[in-house]
Parts: structure tokens; C-alpha cells; sequence
């Protein structure tokens, strides 16, 4: 009982979100669950299920084994951070990492490591940044887990010359959904189907990891301010030659000579040399502290095109026209928002959606379009990213490929957005591109279809290996995948 004690503390604390936490054994299952109700990072589309944290992978293959829901499905779920309802299931079961989160080795001469699916990316930073080993890849949070990377196959500013997570997995043990454990590599098309597949395919329960090498823990940053979005796509162009991580931080409310106007920070890890001698007795130093937190309630209507007008042109104004060669931390360079606790609260009780979309390279007019639409639009978002893709990797619903991606967030009860993201879809489909899984909340099921061609091959797979349907989660019922 204490063990459980402790885990729902832990749970409350991981998923950002407090109880009530009420716990049951309806089910009869060898671990215990708690009635739960849960939503994604942008908090909207909450939904009722059954969690269970299993400690074990024969305790989680003893969850699947159980007779299954009779209303819902079964899904995984780690921190929580997708923005929408791809760990929720209602009615179901959610099987969370929370417990399945020791780092089992790590290999300090060749980087690779060999975690639960629960650990996080940030234990993963405290582990191997001591030895020289920070993640391959890292999205604009830590809080993910290894599963969550994996089964969202996620990308950062270093896309462009590294890809994506799943490239650098060597194996993973996945769970099918009759319980059988299978040992999984980029070899097989279950390695694929599972990369990008949503937690579909089963529980990912731990994965060998190759890590990357790095000198320091301090990223040597460039900073250029561009007028517009011509600029910003020739720099963000050219520096995807010249850097390892690069991405344009964009002004959605900017336009005509301004429209699509930037800052752009692009940088590589430093080396010793680069650093000041008060930093060299410690080149790995990293504190993953927070160091605010959000209040609990924010009123609704904060972030409307008033206040984002405003943050936007101070944030813009502020930045330098070129700066070279700035020391930034881990924190600041790849994680900037994770330095607010909950931060996603701003938006008020509504919660936000982010949209996020690929269009390959030679849409460029359908990047400026996009720019144009949201604009011109009462919509106003507050963080708006935007980025180029490399080559794809082989995951049957990944999302990125060579192209522009653009990261939107909206209030998501701002008035005509939906039509707004209608049209945004539109736009992308005409031009060959799609949507992200992990980000979308509104997409409908035949547009998704026409922005992923392996659909059929995923769907495929799912069936013979999920005949009667045991996963499935809020997101999967709503697309049919
Ligand atoms: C601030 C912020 C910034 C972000 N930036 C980026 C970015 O730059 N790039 C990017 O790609 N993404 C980004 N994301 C999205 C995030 O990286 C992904 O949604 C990721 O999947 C979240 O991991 P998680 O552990 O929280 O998983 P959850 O959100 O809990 O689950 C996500 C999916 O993974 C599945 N899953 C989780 N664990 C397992 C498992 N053990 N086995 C099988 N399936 C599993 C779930 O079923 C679900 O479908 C960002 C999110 C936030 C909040």
C-alpha cells in the first residue's frame, strides 16, 4: 500500500495534473488501477479510463492478458507531453511507464543505453552528460519518455542532418497486445510499424539507445534576425549547411513587407576551448531544474492577438540583428519552455491545440501562404516554429520528411479556428504534405488518409498482429488507424 501511496504521488507529479485519484481493483487485476481522467499537454478532449502503472514487464504483459476492457481499449501512455488524446482511452485502460523508468545500463565508452520505456529524456541527460552523452535527439521538451520518442518517432532542430529518434534505436521489446514480448529491431517491419505508430502496436517496455558523443554540455548559439519570410527560409536554408541545430522562432502576426519575420538561433555543442576558464573545471554541468511555475489558474482569454501582438514585437525588437558565438545551456537552447513548470496553464481553462504540419521542399509558396492565412486571421499564436526537415526514415506513419514544417499554437476556444485549420489542411494535402499524430485534435480521418500513403500498410500490420482490437486509443477511434 505504501508502494502505491508513493506511485500516485509520483504519477500526480510526473502528469502535471492533481486527483482526485481514486483507486480500484474492478477489473481484478494483478496491479492496481486508478479511475482517471486525462487529457494531453494542450489540455482539451479530456477522457475517463482505467490507469495502471505496472512495475514489471511481466506485470504489464499481465494487464494485456486480462480479459480486455469491455468499453474502450487499451493504450500506453509515458509523460503525457502529446498535445492532444494519443494516450487517452476512454472507457479503457492506460498502461503508464511512470514505474517502468530505470536506466538498466549505460555504456560509457560507446554511448548506448539501455533504458525502460519510461525513462525520461532528461534522466537520460543526467546519466550520460557526466560521461559526454547527450541525446541523439531532442524535441523542445525533456519531459518525454524513451516510449513516448519512439512511439511518436520525434524530431529536433538537428532533423536535418540526424533525423529522427528511431534512427537511433538499436532495439526495442515491445509487448503485443496478447502479452508476448518480442525483441524488435530496424530490421523488421514491426521496428516501423511500432516507430511513429502512436502506441499501437503494443507497449514498448525498454530500448537500447545509441547516444551522441558531445565535448561540452554548453551550445555555441548564432542568432540572426530576419525581415521576412523570403529571409527567413534562404537562412534557415543555409544554415542547416553550416549547423547541427537550427530553428526560426516566427512572428504568426507579422505581415505584408513583414510578413513571416524571424529570429533565428542555430548552433553545435561547444568545445572546451570555447568555453570561459570558470566553466572548464565543469565542461557537463546541467541543472534540468525548472525555475518557475506557472500559478494554477490562469483567466481565460490571456493569450488572445491583443497580448500575443504585444510579446511577439517586444520579443522580436529585443533580439539582435546577429549575434555569434553565444554560450546558452541545454535548457536554454533546446528546452526553453521547460524552464516554467505547467506552463501550458497560460492558456486558461480552455486549453490550447497546437497544428502542426510538413510540406515538402518546392512548397515554399505554401509556407508564405500558410503565414498569410494565420495572419490575417482573429486566431493568434503564441509559439509558432519553424523548421526544415531531412531525409525521412522508414516508419510507416512518421511524420517528418524533407520539407518545411511550421508549429502553430492557438487558444483552442478562439473563435473560427477550426475553419481556419480546415483550410490550413487543404493547403497541406494540395501540396503533398500531412499533420503531426502527436499534435493533432481536430484532423478528419480521410484528409489524414491522403496525407499518409502507408496507412494501408500500418493498418495491415495492426490486424494481424491486434485481430480482436485490443489496443486502441481516443486519437486511433477517431481516424481509424
Ligand atoms: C513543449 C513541448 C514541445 C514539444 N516539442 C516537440 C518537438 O520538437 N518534436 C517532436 O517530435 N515532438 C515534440 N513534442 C511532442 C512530444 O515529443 C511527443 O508527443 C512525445 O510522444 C511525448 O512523449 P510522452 O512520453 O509524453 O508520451 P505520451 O504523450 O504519454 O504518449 C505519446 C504517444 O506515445 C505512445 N507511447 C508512450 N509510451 C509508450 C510505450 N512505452 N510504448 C508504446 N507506445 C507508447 C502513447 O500511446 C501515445 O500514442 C513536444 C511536446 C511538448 C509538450
Amino acid at each position: 500500500m505504501a508502494g502505491q501511496r508513493a506511485w500516485l504521488a509520483d504519477a500526480a507529479a510526473q502528469t502535471g495534473v492533481a486527483g482526485p485519484w481514486m483507486v480500484s481493483n474492478m477489473r481484478a487485476m494483478p496491479t492496481s488501477t486508478v479511475t482517471r481522467t486525462l487529457t494531453g499537454w494542450g489540455r482539451i478532449a479530456p477522457s475517463t479510463a482505467e490507469l495502471a502503472a505496472p512495475e514489471s514487464d511481466a506485470e504489464a504483459a499481465g494487464l494485456l492478458r486480462q480479459p480486455p476492457p469491455a468499453v474502450g481499449a487499451v493504450i500506453p501512455r509515458g509523460l503525457g507531453r502529446s498535445y492532444n488524446n494519443a494516450a487517452q482511452s476512454a472507457g479503457g485502460l492506460v498502461l503508464s511507464t511512470a514505474r517502468l523508468n530505470r536506466i538498466v545500463s549505460l555504456d560509457t565508452a560507446a554511448g548506448v543505453a539501455v533504458c525502460e520505456a519510461g525513462v525520461s529524456l532528461e534522466q537520460l541527460m543526467v546519466a550520460g552528460l557526466p560521461a559526454g552523452w547527450f541525446v541523439p535527439v531532442s524535441p523542445g521538451t525533456r519531459q518525454v519518455t524513451i516510449g513516448g520518442a519512439i512511439a511518436a518517432d520525434v524530431h529536433g532542430k538537428n532533423h536535418h542532418v540526424a533525423g529522427s529518434f528511431a534512427s537511433h534505436v538499436r532495439s526495442f521489446d515491445l509487448l503485443l497486445p496478447d502479452g508476448e514480448s518480442r525483441t524488435v529491431t530496424p530490421a523488421g517491419e514491426l521496428f516501423w510499424a511500432t516507430a511513429g505508430g502512436m502506441g499501437l502496436t503494443g507497449l514498448i517496455t525498454r530500448a537500447t539507445v545509441q547516444l551522441k558523443r558531445v565535448e561540452t554540455s554548453l551550445v555555441k548559439v548564432d542568432t540572426v534576425r530576419t525581415a521576412d519570410i523570403d529571409e527567413t527560409m534562404e537562412v534557415l536554408a543555409e544554415h542547416d549547411r553550416k549547423y547541427g541545430y537550427t530553428v526560426a522562432w516566427t512572428d504568426s502576426l507579422a505581415r505584408g513587407g513583414a510578413l513571416g519575420r524571424s529570429v533565428i538561433t542555430s548552433g553545435d555543442f561547444a568545445a572546451p576551448d570555447d568555453l570561459p576558464a570558470a566553466a572548464r573545471d565543469e565542461p557537463f554541468a546541467f541543472d534540468p531544474r525548472a525555475r518557475l511555475g506557472a500559478p494554477p489558474v490562469f483567466p481565460p482569454g490571456l493569450i488572445n492577438r491583443y497580448t500575443v501582438r504585444l510579446a511577439n514585437t517586444a520579443w522580436y525588437l529585443k533580439a539582435p540583428r546577429l549575434r555569434e558565438g553565444e554560450l546558452q545551456t541545454i535548457g536554454q537552447f533546446f528546452h526553453p519552455l521547460d524552464g516554467i513548470r505547467n506552463w501550458n496553464r497560460v492558456y486558461g481553462p480552455g486549453g490550447f491545440r497546437q497544428y502542426q504540419y510538413l510540406v515538402p521542399f518546392g512548397a515554399e509558396a505554401a509556407v508564405r501562404r500558410s503565414f498569410e492565412m494565420v495572419s490575417a486571421h482573429p486566431a493568434a499564436s503564441f509559439v509558432t516554429v519553424l523548421k526544415r526537415f531531412g531525409e525521412s526514415d522508414q516508419g510507416l506513419l512518421s511524420f517528418p520528411a524533407p520539407g518545411w514544417t511550421l508549429a502553430l499554437d492557438f487558444p483552442a476556444r478562439t473563435g473560427g479556428l477550426g475553419p481556419l485549420l480546415d483550410r490550413l489542411d487543404a493547403l497541406v494535402v494540395s501540396h503533398g504534405g500531412r499533420v503531426y499524430l502527436a499534435k493533432d485534435s481536430r484532423v478528419p480521418a480521410a484528409v489524414l488518409e491522403e496525407m499518409y500513403p502507408r496507412l494501408p500498410e500500418f493498418r495491415k500490420i495492426r490486424a494481424e498482429i491486434d485481430p480482436s482490437g485490443v489496443l486502441g486509443s481516443d486519437l486511433s477511434l477517431r481516424l481509424g488507424l
